[in-house]
């Protein structure tokens, strides 16, 4: 297995046979297949507690809990993310043309960034929760 301490981006080069068996289904679906969750079928529209969204095909640290608020889109939303955590693409299916958001280390889709935000970035981070790993703030041995 790939180091997990690496935060070089692409580091985690997982083969698509080896995401299979990592993830469950709807993990393996959202973040390597580019699918998204029904809306409001994640408990993470409704988590709020103190702590950090980490991805959840590789851990690398992904938005901080202070950046989460409700957009009532049924997806968890973030109005920014960690530094260099995201990478984005343009994505042209659907007849639309929207700005994916992947996982930078290790490829994951994560969902889409949209302009319609708060301030102060107006950015609206629209979230797979299948996507992120919650890590509350009581973790004892919480890395910074
Ligand atoms: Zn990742």
């Amino acid at each position: 297995m790939s180091d997990e301490h690496d935060d070089t981006p692409g580091a985690d080069r997982r083969s698509d046979e080896e995401w299979r068996s990592a993830l469950t289904a709807e993990q393996y679906r959202v973040l390597r297949q580019h699918a998204t969750e029904p809306p409001w079928s994640h408990p993470y529209n409704t988590e709020h507690r103190q702590g950090r969204y980490v991805c959840a095909g590789c851990g690398a640290p992904l938005f901080a809990s202070d950046a989460k608020f409700d957009s009532g889109s049924g997806w968890p939303s973030y109005f920014e993310a960690f530094d260099s955590a995201v990478e984005t693409t343009v994505d042209h299916s659907y007849g639309m043309v929207r700005v994916e958001m992947h996982c930078r280390r290790c490829g994951g889709h994560l969902g889409h960034i949209f302009d319609d935000g708060p301030a102060p970035s107006g950015k609206r981070y629209c979230t797979n929760g299948m996507s992120l790993q919650f890590e509350p703030d009581e973790t004892p041995d919480r890395q910074p």
